[in-house]
């Protein structure tokens, strides 16, 4: 328990979706002493390189302090009238429809709350989505599909229960690196074995008892090889298929046609027969296996299928929601699935409902909503599309920085300048987004971490707190209370009262336990009346309560789904294949990803010295046969170029990457580094279920600069 008087706070680490909790203790000067929190259930007191650096990050250099239009200081009364007076004539002229938002998985739930309700309630645009939609969003489809609702069924546990973790694109030793011990931990304890399926031999696949280096793409193909091999030798729990599941024969003969048999399983991804009869042999004969997936399936034209293709194996088998056993989405944003449960998702409303009759009607009852939307909204690679087309007037970005981070980066930033309004809710006043112009141009100084308060829900579906422990620097404001400014002054004072953090999160869980008693034995509405004293002491708890008191750390145990016949669904996924095929010009696949020590676009983790010394300047992968073939020296210059943009990079030669293959880090932007945002060089081909753009497979060329 943390006091408002004590000088140790309990808070959550910032970064990825692990959510670990942190101890930070002022030091009075505007910095903190940093330590794991030992109580915390997703960490018990560890911290990675980033988390442990946190209190490095904190200073106020470079920090946006105060509202700024058109690039001059402005009064928060004028910036926010500025705003509130162009959304108003914006949809008058153009429809509502013409203002958009693009948040940000760094957001807290409340702030994430309050765009929604302002935006899909009662300015009345559908056009409201995030960053995430790069992160996990084929994952939230797959489970859609596969379970009739966004749930990540297992938690940590599973990975220090199981005897077999797969992890799929994931680079977990690097990206998710608490979780990455506690698998490591469980292979000294009980003997796990981990298997590792990515292109690329990052550091997780250095770890592994058996690395799969798939080309890049073919992750379908492996899972399908293995749902026929599952079948053939009778490793499928045919009772819980029979009882629990539908779709199982047409998924099968799907699969049959993809990958009938090892061999050909081999000849699909690249990977020797022998490889492949080892990974099946381990699966087929392993009760307790995590199959755990991240960014590499999910930044994909076909991630959903990958998903699919996961969920499959493990539904035929029946391990799901036991305990060591069942797929695990690995978020990569540490508040990627608060913004799920508020409708953070342009293909969502609120309090995970989408756009059922009853649902949308439920939704505009509880809020009292004048202009609620009745239909999805523009995926984010569709929403810059159309503010490219000048369809959208009006753009409100929070928290996060698409001109380093989106796909085709270079004609987003050109596409903003033909914006009547852009809003930006920044912490760094030289973000790259932060720079951009349009039109009108609003910037709006927000709370960093550290400085905000609220809840955030990690990879286990656990709500943590994070509390301030500075004080609010310059005129910055949280942004759930900027979001209701505006809203009261677009004529909404009733619906936008609010008066702290925690009013806003009683209003988010009241609306998930409105008219709605709960499944079986789950509490919907346990959250919903949580007092300002609890809000500060009873968090972190896991989702979903139980009406017997406890959490719920599996679902699906009892191999009922959210489905409306409860049964779970086989997935048929298609045959796989690269949205974007190399060619004579572009003979190279360009994969993209992390580095252990920076986070996102460095706007934060840039600040430490330290994080920085372990990768300093932005680099590219290259396979020592092709650095041959290209001239290409170790710690030389490459220009990487693709069909979008050009990136100038020290070279690292390895055989880490495959032939016919690059790597390039996402990190780097225009503040810290000429020609190196990655986001300028892909197209980011959409999945057509998640919109998910393709972030890990783009042709690309390289030549000595
Ligand atoms: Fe933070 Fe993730 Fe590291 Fe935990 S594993 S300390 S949440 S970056």
């Amino acid at each position: 328990k943390v006091s408002s008087q004590a000088a140790a706070v309990r808070t959550t680490c910032p970064y990825c979706g692990v959510g670990c909790g942190v101890i930070a203790t002022p030091d009075g000067t505007g910095g903190a002493g940093i330590a794991g929190d030992t109580a915390h259930p997703a960490n018990f007191g560890r911290l990675c390189s980033k988390g442990s650096a946190l209190g490095e990050t904190l200073g106020l250099e470079n920090r946006l302090l105060h509202p700024h239009v058109d690039g001059v200081r402005a009064s928060w009364e004028s910036a926010l009238g500025t705003v509130a007076g162009a959304f108003r004539r914006t949809a008058e002229k153009h429809g509502p429809d013409a203002i958009a938002f693009y948040l940000s998985g760094q957001l807290l739930t409340e702030d994430y709350y309050v765009a929604n309700k302002l935006a899909k309630g009662f300015i009345g645009t559908p056009h409201v989505d995030t960053n995430s939609r790069l992160c996990m969003s084929s994952a939230v489809a797959a489970h859609r599909r596969a379970f009739g609702s966004d749930t990540v069924p297992g938690c940590y546990e599973d990975l220090d229960e199981a005897d077999v973790i797969v992890l799929v694109g994931s680079n977990t030793a690097w990206c998710h690196p608490i979780l990455f011990r506690r698998m490591v931990d469980a292979r000294t304890a009980r003997g796990t074995r981990l298997i590792v399926v990515d292109p690329r031999r990052t550091e997780t696949a250095e770890e592994a008892d058996l690395f799969l280096g798939l080309r890049p793409g073919t992750d379908s193909a492996l899972f399908s090889g293995l749902l026929v091999h599952l079948d053939r030798v009778g490793a499928c729990d045919a009772r819980f298929v029979a009882d629990h599941t539908s779709g199982y024969d047409g998924a099968l003969e799907r699969a049959r046609a993809i990958a009938p048999t090892p061999a050909a399983t081999a000849a699909a991804t690249g990977l020797s027969e022998a490889d492949v009869s080892a990974f099946f042999d381990l699966f087929a004969g392993t009760k307790r296996v995590v199959t755990a997936f991240s960014q590499g399936a999910n930044q994909s034209a076909q991630g959903t299928d990958k998903g699919n293709a996961i969920i499959n194996c493990h539904l035929a088998t029946g391990r799901i929601g036991q305990p060591g056993a069942g797929p695990f989405s690995l978020t990569g944003q540490p508040n990627a699935m608060g913004g799920r449960e508020v409708g953070g998702l342009a293909n969502m409303l609120a309090a995970h409902m989408h756009f059922a009759p009853e649902e949308v009607d439920k939704v505009r009852r509880f809020w009292n909503a004048p202009n609620l939307i009745t239909g999805e909204g523009m995926k984010a690679v569709a929403l810059f599309d159309a503010i490219a087309r000048g369809k959208i007037k009006a753009l409100w970005v929070m928290g996060t920085n698409p001109l380093v981070s989106m796909p085709q980066a270079d004609v987003i930033k050109d596409a903003l300048k033909g914006l009547d309004l852009l809003v930006v809710s920044e912490v760094m006043a030289d973000s790259d987004t932060a720079s951009a112009t349009a039109k009108k141009t609003v910037l709006l100084p927000a709370l960093a971490w550290g400085e905000k308060d609220g809840t955030v829900t990690n990879s286990e579906r656990r709500i943590t707190r994070q509390r301030r422990f500075l004080k609010a620097p310059g005129e910055a404001r949280p942004d759930w209370a900027v979001l209701a400014d505006v809203g009261r002054r677009l004529g909404h004072g009733a619906a936008f009262g609010f008066t702290s953090a925690a009013a806003v999160f009683r209003q988010h869980a009241a609306l998930s336990a409105f008219e709605n008693n709960g499944t079986r034995d789950f509490d919907i509405g346990a959250l919903a009346d949580i007092g300002d004293a609890a809000y500060e002491t009873n968090l972190p708890v896991q989702w979903p309560l139980t009406k017997r008191g406890g959490t719920k750390a599996r679902l699906f145990s009892d191999g009922r789904f959210f489905t409306f016949d409860k049964r779970a669904r086989f997935v048929a996924v298609q045959a796989p294949a690269l949205a974007q095929a190399t060619s004579e010009t572009m003979p190279f696949v360009l994969n993209t990803g992390r580095v252990r020590d920076h986070w996102h676009t460095m706007t934060r983790t840039g600040k430490s010295q330290r994080l920085s010394a372990h990768r300093p300047v932005p680099f590219v992968q290259v396979h020592p046969r092709d650095a041959t073939a290209a001239n290409l020296a170790e710690g030389g210059l490459a220009r990487v170029s693709t069909a979008h943009g050009a990136a100038e990079l020290e070279v690292i030669v390895t055989e880490a990457v495959a032939p016919g293959t690059l790597f390039m880090p996402m990190h780097w932007n225009d503040s810290n580094a000429s020609m190196a945002r990655v986001g300028a060089l892909v197209r980011g081909v959409p999945d057509p279920l998640s919109g998910q753009p393709e972030l890990k497979a783009t042709p690309a060329a390289i030549a000595a600069a």
